[in-house]
């Protein structure tokens, strides 16, 4: 239990890795906010029965003013914001020929604008607490590329850059700021991928398997509590040995 008593937020914790991540958290001990687009009640009593507390608040993440609302009602309800897991992301795939502006607007809106106005939000706070873990959820597309992903590898590659600038912004804050790259993980997100994709990406994965979105929550785990003290502006790949 090494996060008892902590506040966590986790952007998109409703489903899919980031519900994982919000589970993962409150069996260690954190107290849980889901911040998504449409709150699950389902997750939130899940949570709720590891004997934490959890509320979620509806939030578009690449709203300002809803994130800004949403961060106040967590302060009202908690005393602090202890660790913030900015994971709410999309997808919306194409070949650059055919890639149109608002499919590229939109990635870039929600996987790397999200988490700034989250960062911005929860600035001052941290700051005056002088501790706290900030996790980004990038993904190994960020580092490697991907055919038909420019907007979403852009997002990832800009949130990799982000989280080595404000690890060195807030060092001075004791906040430390990591990233998390998840390679091929089995979720809503990856069910719309074809058999053939699936099966290049699997021969090319040393381990040879999609990862499930437990392994990318014990990562964030542990990149959360007192273990990863002085772990800061690092790339943590979750990718069964994708990129080395
Ligand atoms: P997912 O199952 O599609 O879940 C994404 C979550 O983000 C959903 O709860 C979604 O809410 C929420 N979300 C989307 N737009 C939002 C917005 N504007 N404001 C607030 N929440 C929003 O995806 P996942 O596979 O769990 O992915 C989670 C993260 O891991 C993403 O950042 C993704 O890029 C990253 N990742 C995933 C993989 C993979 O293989 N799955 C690999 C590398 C990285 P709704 O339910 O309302 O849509």
């Amino acid at each position: 239990m090494s996060l008892k008593g902590k506040t966590a937020v986790v952007t998109g914790g409703s489903r899919g890795i980031g519900k994982a991540i919000s589970m993962k958290l409150a069996k260690q001990g954190a107290n849980i906010v889901v911040l998504d687009m449409v709150i699950s009640d389902e997750t939130i009593d899940e949570i709720k029965k590891l004997k934490v507390k959890a509320i979620g608040i509806e939030t578009n993440v690449t709203d300002e003013v809803s994130v800004n609302e949403a961060i106040k009602k967590v302060l009202e309800t908690f005393e602090t914001i202890d660790i913030v897991v900015n994971n709410a992301g999309i997808t919306k795939d194409n070949l650059l020929l055919r890639m149109k502006k608002e499919d590229w607007d939109a990635v870039i809106n929600v996987n790397l604008t999200g988490a700034f106005n989250v960062l911005k939000a929860v600035n001052k706070p941290m700051f005056k607490q002088r501790s706290g873990k900030i996790i980004n959820i990038a993904s190994v597309v960020g580092l490697m590329g991907n055919v038909g992903q420019a907007n979403y590898a852009a997002s990832k590659a800009g949130l990799i850059g982000m989280t080595k600038t404000l690890a060195r912004e807030f060092a001075t804050r004791n906040i430390q700021v990591n990233a998390v790259a998840p390679g091929f993980i089995n979720t809503e997100m990856t069910k719309k991928l074809s058999a053939e994709v699936v099966d290049y990406f699997i021969k090319n994965i040393p381990l040879g398997t999609f990862g499930e979105a437990e392994d990318v929550a014990n990562a964030v785990a542990f990149l959360a509590g007192p273990d990863s003290n002085y772990i800061t502006g690092q790339v943590v790949n979750v990718d069964g040995g994708m990129v080395m």
